[in-house]
């Protein structure tokens, strides 16, 4: 099968978030009969190739988002037009797992001169649900790990987190027009001087990354029009960078912050890999990159604890959860050039280090 053919085979095969059972059965059947011995649990399949040595875990995911409102055709009727395969998925991040795929074929058939590739295909990335954190411990030890997401081929070595703050103001319940002479709290008043200190927050700039800002993003308060509410409830998204602590930042807003302040969501840390790791430095002249980008999206590196990690793939992260998403036949090859040079590379550099 080719990689062109391959891509088109996944996309064709629909695998929205939770339903990844037919893709996932499509590749282990075709693992299968180039010799892998895969281990499935749920829509998770995982298998290793060669023996002893470093061992390199290159994960992607099996699921896309639902299709949005716009798509000029199917989104699950792939077609080629000028060299690009339109079709849900085809660039976030079936080009990824298309590219892996092969990568993986060519290694059963020339196994590595030494170390491990361990590959992992895992279901719910788009909803951080049943995926790469309930299979990784069965994966043995591991020395890094490339995570398969549209980079443009850019060696992508740090990603930001998210942390998600709820923020619950406190006032007083009273008559609206009696509320001055009572002298009573109102919460939404209380949360909007709150709301005017998230926007004006700074904080130290990442390298790769930037800066984070607070977005506040919801709010709901009052009960009726002539009474002054007695709370205000508002929530706070920070795209995290590795330089923040969440627990300290949280701390350090919370004591800004008139409101009552408790993290809501902080299961996606912002992650980072030293520049000079030979995983960066492998994955750098591979793709012939001269140093290495952020990125400003997370993905399932955010559930790989400390393992040494780049994320990096085929397309392009702003063509993601949109209408007529493509890949290019140009962009897959060379994505499949990338992981069959860096693989080898990593694991014969990983030996020297
Ligand atoms: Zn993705």
């Amino acid at each position: 099968m080719t990689p062109g053919a391959l891509l088109e085979k996944l996309v064709a095969t629909p695998s929205v978030s939770t339903e990844e059972g037919a893709i996932a059965d499509f590749l282990q059947d075709l693992l299968v009969s180039h010799g892998a011995q895969v281990h499935r649990q749920g829509h998770n399949l995982w298998f290793e190739v060669g023996e002893g040595g470093s061992r390199l875990l290159l994960n992607t995911h099996l699921d896309t988002v639902p299709p949005c409102a716009g798509w000029q055709g199917d989104p699950f009727a792939p077609q080629w037009t000028n060299g690009r395969l339109h079709g849900l998925g085809a660039n976030d991040a079936k080009g990824c797992l298309a590219a892996m795929t092969m990568t993986a074929i060519h290694l059963l058939e020339w196994k590595p001169a030494q170390g491990t590739a361990i590959f992992a295909f895992t279901a719910e990335e788009e909803i951080g649900g049943q995926g790469i954190a309930t299979i990784l411990d069965q994966l043995g030890p591991l020395d890094g790990a490339i995570v398969g997401e549209p980079t443009n081929l850019q060696v992508c070595a740090a990603q930001r987190g998210m942390l998600m703050l709820r923020c619950t103001a406190k006032g007083d319940a009273a008559h609206a027009a009696h509320a001055h002479a009572l002298g009573a709290v109102n919460a939404i008043h209380r949360a909007a001087r709150d709301i005017a200190k998230l926007d004006a927050l700074r904080f130290e700039p990442h390298p790769l990354l930037g800066e984070t800002r607070a977005q506040v993003t919801t709010i709901a308060g009052g009960k009726a029009r002539n009474q002054v509410p007695d709370a205000c409830e508002f929530f706070v998204d920070l795209r995290t960078t590795p330089n923040l602590d969440h627990a300290a930042l949280t701390s350090s807003i919370a004591q800004e912050l008139e409101s009552d302040t408790a993290i809501h969501s902080a299961r996606y840390p912002p992650k980072a890999t030293d520049p000079a790791h030979p995983l960066v430095r492998a994955a750098l002249a591979a793709a012939g990159r001269k140093g290495p980008v952020g990125s400003n999206t997370t993905s399932d590196w955010a559930y790989l604890g400390d393992l040494p990690a780049v994320k990096i793939g085929p397309g392009d992260t702003h063509r993601s959860h949109r209408a007529d998403e493509y890949l290019t036949l140009a962009e897959l090859e060379a994505g499949l050039a990338f992981y069959s040079a860096l693989v080898p590379a990593f694991l014969k550099e990983a030996v020297h280090a």
